[in-house]
């Protein structure tokens, strides 16, 4: 087995992307997908179509996996476990921390190693060189393959722990989808309005740029520091009010702003009306 060479399993958007910039990089790929007919593009650039799942696992040491979530990849290994080992398995599926800590036993059990990981960044990032992956898991393992993992995507290594790439992946997605939806809730409300997506897409940039919140919240949030010096959750109320009327005005659904303001009223009836926004981090804990 070449030290360039590698197995992906699941041919997604993400794993077609990943496939794809082994073979760019010269590397010997063997591929395996459920539905096979997603891996002849890559069959026809040079990489190997696997016949089974035992037959993926014997090509190569490391092996890539990317599928839509823990259960894909339980439905796939079972097929052969005992391919697995003497593997690293390399398990950049998005799932929770349980299940990825339990995966990394049951693989273990089997005799492969698990590395976690969760890749931060859409699939025409793959290979780019700003891009980052979250890892943990055994670090030598993750030393031993590092070149191989470098050509997906830099690594964020956070320490032995199966689960934290998958916590750290799910946290960032936490903020990701929330933050995105708010987004399009304003684009509805703007195109209602006739105004263009492309037309709002300045303002969108800027209201959107949170940087100087994130940074001032941080400190403030560990030392449990909620006061109501900057902003207080009475005024976020009436401003988030005002959000679902300008919606509901505009012929837009209102369950987005809805659901903040009964977070918003929920704190306040905890008597937080006069302290920070930050003071729903208290809320949010149940
Ligand atoms: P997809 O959901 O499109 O991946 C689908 C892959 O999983 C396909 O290969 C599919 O096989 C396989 N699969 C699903 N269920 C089963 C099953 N029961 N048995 C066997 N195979 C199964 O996801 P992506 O390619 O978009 O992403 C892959 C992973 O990367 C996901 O965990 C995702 O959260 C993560 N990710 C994705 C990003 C993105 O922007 N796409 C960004 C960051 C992370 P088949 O082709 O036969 O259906």
């Amino acid at each position: 087995m070449a030290a360039t060479s590698v197995t992906v399993i699941g041919l997604g958007p993400m794993g077609q992307a990943m496939a794809g910039t082994y073979l760019d990089k010269g590397y010997e790929v063997t591929v395996w997908n459920r539905t096979p007919g997603k891996a002849d593009e890559l069959v026809a650039r040079g990489a190997s179509r696997a016949g089974t799942v035992e037959a993926a696992l014997n090509a190569n040491d490391l092996v890539v996996l990317s599928l839509t979530d823990y259960t894909a990849v339980y439905a796939i290994l079972e097929q052969a476990p005992a391919a697995l080992a003497g593997r690293t398995v390399a398990n950049l599926t998005s799932d929770t921390p349980a299940r990825a800590r339990e995966a990394a036993e049951w693989i273990t059990a089997r005799g492969a190693v698990q590395i976690t990981g969760g890749v931060q960044v859409p699939p025409p990032g793959i290979g780019t060189p700003e891009a980052l992956t979250y890892y943990s898991g055994p670090k030598e393992a993750i030393e031993a393959h590092r070149t191989a993992l470098e050509v997906l995507t830099g690594i964020d290594y956070l320490g032995e722990d199966p689960g934290l790439a998958a916590l750290y992946y799910q946290i960032g997605i936490d903020m990701f989808w929330t933050g995105l939806v708010g987004y399009l809730h304003g684009q509805a409300v703007a195109q209602a309005n006739g105004i263009s997506a492309q037309e709002f897409l300045p303002h969108a940039i800027k209201t959107m740029d949170f940087r100087y919140f994130l940074e001032f919240y941080a400190p403030r949030i560990d030392a449990d520091d909620h006061q109501g010096d900057v902003d207080n959750l009475a005024m976020g109320m009436a401003s988030v009010e005002h959000v679902l009327h300008t919606a509901q005005a505009s012929g837009v659904d209102g369950s987005l702003p809805a659901a903040i303001l009964d977070l918003f009223r929920r704190a306040i009836a905890a008597d937080h009306g006069r302290d920070s926004l930050t003071s729903l981090t208290k809320i949010f804990k149940l």
